[in-house]
């Protein structure tokens, strides 16, 4: 069994267990989020020994080379001594504002630290440093507002978004890392189609996406769908409506799975509405966010319509399931 030093102190980690399971396990307190190697909330630095090259997939390479890994995904084959990843992208804001948006999602803003530069459409994860807790939460805001914005999504029994959604309070500090994610606009052919479709708060990263790509001029025509279960999970509706109204290229629909259907939205699963829609996906650049099961059938139905797979970006809001 590898042994784990950190700070001074050295813990036994158990076959099969991870580096993050076993000093939990000891009563040391990591940040982390999701558990699964997504969110990056628990990435820390090897001062000894070597990190198993699965821990370290899908950090950049300046990172791995220095010996940086996910203490979730890190089954040691020897002993560890580790570190604090260093804290140049750990920041603190004070939260501006807080207002519901619909029934079950608030929305946040927060002060934006100075230094702190992002891509419209990636997530920060967001500390609770009472017990370290880290959720990741998309931005709806883009590089050109002096505010950052979330929507967090109630989940029964969540501790992190009951929290945000009930405890936190206006004028009160949050610290968070980041940014993470590849899901944003990239300059560059202008007139491609865009598609732009996701379910729930799916839509903050998207609603940054869009804003962001008709900032940087895109001219081409850029669909966006928000779907929900019922019409009840939509919102942002006005502003959906006001931004389109600004710029001609901007359609922006609704889709609802089930129950009373709002006027002029789709009906149905959002994968197949899209299809019906838009027909062929040809040549279309693809953002999809939101419900992580819904976004992976989305993109096989939108390669089966025909978009690429290189064209297709995705973040999926994925979970660890209790238990
Ligand atoms: C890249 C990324 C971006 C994200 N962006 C956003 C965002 O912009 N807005 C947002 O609201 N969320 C977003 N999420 C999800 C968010 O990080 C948390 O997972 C979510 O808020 C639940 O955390 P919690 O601590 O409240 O729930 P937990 O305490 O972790 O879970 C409580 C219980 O609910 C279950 N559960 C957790 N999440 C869900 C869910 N979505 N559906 C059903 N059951 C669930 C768990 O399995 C557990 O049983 C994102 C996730 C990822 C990976």
């Amino acid at each position: 069994m590898p042994d784990i030093s950190f700070e001074g102190i050295t813990y036994d980690c158990a076959a099969d267990e991870t580096v993050l399971d076993s000093l939990t396990r000891h009563g040391v307190l990591l940040p982390s989020g999701c558990r699964s190697g997504s969110c990056h909330a628990c990435k820390v630095k090897a001062i000894k020994g070597k990190p198993p090259v699965a821990s370290q997939a899908g950090l950049r390479e300046p990172l791995k080379e220095q010996n940086y890994f996910l203490a979730c995904m890190c089954k040691p084959d020897e002993a560890l001594e580790i570190a604090l990843a260093d804290a140049s992208d750990k920041y603190s804001a004070t939260v501006i504002e807080k207002s519901w948006l619909n029934d079950t999602v608030v929305r946040i803003r927060l002060t934006r630290p100075e230094g702190f530069n992002y891509r419209a459409g990636q997530f920060i994860n967001l500390l609770r440093t009472s017990d370290q807790l880290a959720r990741s939460y998309s931005l709806a805001s883009i590089e050109g507002d002096d505010f950052l914005e979330v929507h967090i999504k109630r989940v029964p029994e969540g501790r992190m978004s009951n929290w945000l959604c009930d405890e936190l309070q206006q004028d009160q500090e949050i610290s968070f890392f980041g940014p993470s994610g590849s899901c944003f606009y990239v300059q560059g052919k202008a007139e491609q189609p865009l598609l732009l479709a996701g379910t729930g708060t799916g839509l903050a990263p998207l609603y940054g996406i869009a804003r962001d790509a008709i900032r940087a001029g895109h001219t081409g025509p850029i669909q966006l769908f928000h779907a929900s279960h019922g019409a009840e999970g939509l919102y942002y509706s006005s502003e959906l409506e006001q931004l389109a109204a600004a710029h001609a290229q901007l359609t922006c629909t609704a889709c609802v799975l089930q129950g009373d259907i709002p006027e002029g939205a789709l009906s149905g699963a959002v994968d197949a509405a899209v299809v019906n829609r838009l027909g062929d996906l040809a040549g279309y650049r693809v953002f999809l966010c939101g419900d992580a099961p819904v976004v992976e059938l989305m993109q096989r139905s939108f390669f089966f319509a025909g978009a690429s797979m290189q064209d297709i970006y995705a973040d999926a809001f994925s979970f660890t399931p209790a238990g």
